[in-house]
């Protein structure tokens, strides 16, 4: 008998016809003498929903009451398809992030799991029971409903592996596995059989949303064998595992691309010390995270220039389009204190990327992915790399023909 873990997503349960199936996956998987604890997000376009009902009140509202309402999607579902398999005769007991012992911190919108107690569900496991349990949801220590980011199922779902010690997480989605591409961009996209934590990270935090990135962050660090497929298929999907020796043949494995970034630039600061720790710190305390970043520096230190002139530079940055706005806001505030000629900035743009863990010992990777672009005429703004990946940043309107050229001359179709 085995332990496993079923997180359906939100176009895997979006109507009830579709919940009935999932629901009828579970006991199967069940009456296969396994016990089951289902996670199940919130149906399709939901949390969208009840998130532009709020904002229709207010552009800016109130955090707690925010997650009080997101939370509804989940709990939802997770009644319906518990009435659903009573009606099919299964003996089953639904869960809210609390009820299923889920506590995290106070950070409303995107906490993080603190603890989790899954006394209760091993009860109910024992009785004989499906549990399901209401993905992106818990409980904070004033006993506030908090939620976990968008895509938060997948992080209850590796969480509750972890706590149950699962053999298995199966993540059930409405594409076969985890491809070399988005197969929704790029036709010749390859599903993967094996993908190892590290690239799965890499994938995810450039844009891949398949899976969530903190849920592949705890497997990692737990070891979960995280198996990505397809809800009504029974097909083989992607393992999620241990880097091996044969991952490293290839030296890039996935292209991914991102349209959620936007660029800043303070023109002509001061090249001086402490100057790139002042803008950051007041973005910092903003609450929003930098992420590429870029300053070139001067020809000559400030002491060699002809006219004894402190010498200027260009500082750039990257930070999520949804806190454009007020970081532009905050760097025009602060340009001139800081000694910036201009502050300007660029939402238009979309950050391509390369990802595989044999970049390591693989030459002319970049060199390729250079020439690619350049071939399609796609002008490159900012470079980052790290040992596994590396990314561009582009104009938004070229990120899918980028994508799929860079599919294509990787040879990854
Ligand atoms: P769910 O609702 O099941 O959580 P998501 O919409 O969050 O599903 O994630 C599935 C989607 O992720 C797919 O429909 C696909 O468009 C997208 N995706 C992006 N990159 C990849 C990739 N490399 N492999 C598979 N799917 C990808
Ligand atoms: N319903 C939430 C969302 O749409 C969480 C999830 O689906 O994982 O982001
Ligand atoms: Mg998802």
């Amino acid at each position: 008998m085995s332990r496993i873990i079923q997180k359906y997503g939100g176009s895997s349960v979006a109507n009830l016809e579709l919940i009935k199936a999932v629901a009828q996956r579970a006991i199967e998987t069940k009456l296969a003498g396994h016990e089951v604890v289902v996670v199940l997000s919130a149906m399709k376009g939901e949390t969208d929903r009840l998130l532009n009902l709020a904002k229709e009140i207010t552009e800016d509202p109130d955090k707690r009451e925010l997650d009080c309402l997101l939370s509804i999607g989940e709990q939802t579902n997770v009644a319906i398809f518990a009435l659903v398999c009573q009606a099919m005769g299964e003996k089953v007991k639904s869960f809210l992030g609390y009820q299923a012992g889920i506590k995290t911190d106070d950070v409303h919108g995107r906490a993080r799991i603190t603890e989790l107690n899954p006394s209760r569900l091993k009860t109910e496991l024992a009785k004989g029971r499906i549990c399901v349990v209401a993905g992106f949801q818990g409980q904070n220590r004033h006993g506030d409903i908090t939620t976990l980011g968008r895509g938060g199922s997948d992080t209850t779902a590796v969480a509750l592996a972890v706590a149950l010690d699962a053999d298995v997480c199966e993540i059930y989605t409405d594409v076969e596995g985890i491809y070399t591409t988005d197969p929704n961009v790029c036709d010749a996209a390859r599903k993967m059989d094996r993908i190892c934590y590290e690239e799965m990270l890499e994938l995810s935090s450039l844009g891949a949303k398949v899976m969530e990135i903190r849920s592949v962050e705890l497997g990692m660090n737990y070891g979960v064998k995280i198996h990505v497929r397809h809800a009504h298929s029974s097909a083989t999907g992607t393992i999620i595992c241990e880097e091996d020796a044969d991952m490293e043949k290839t030296p890039v494995r996935g292209v991914t691309h991102s349209v959620n970034e936007a660029r800043i630039t303070l023109l002509r600061v001061p090249d001086l010390p402490g100057v790139a720790a002042r803008i950051l710190s007041i973005i910092s305390k903003a609450g929003v995270v930098v992420d590429m970043i870029i300053q070139n520096q001067s020809a000559l230190p400030p002491d060699e220039t002809d006219d004894g002139q402190i010498q200027l530079t260009d500082f750039s940055f990257t930070v999520p389009s949804g806190d454009y706005d007020t970081t532009l806001d905050l760097m025009k505030a602060a340009g001139q204190e800081i000694g910036a000629a201009e502050v300007v900035g660029d939402n238009n743009i979309a950050k391509v990327s390369i990802v595989g863990v044999g970049m390591r010992n693989h030459a002319g990777v970049a060199t390729l992915m250079f020439q690619t672009l350049a071939r399609e005429g796609i002008n490159l703004s900012m470079i980052s790399t790290s040992e596994i990946k590396i990314s561009c940043v582009i104009e938004k309107k070229y990120a899918e023909l980028a994508v799929r050229a860079l599919h294509e001359a990787f040879k990854l179709g």
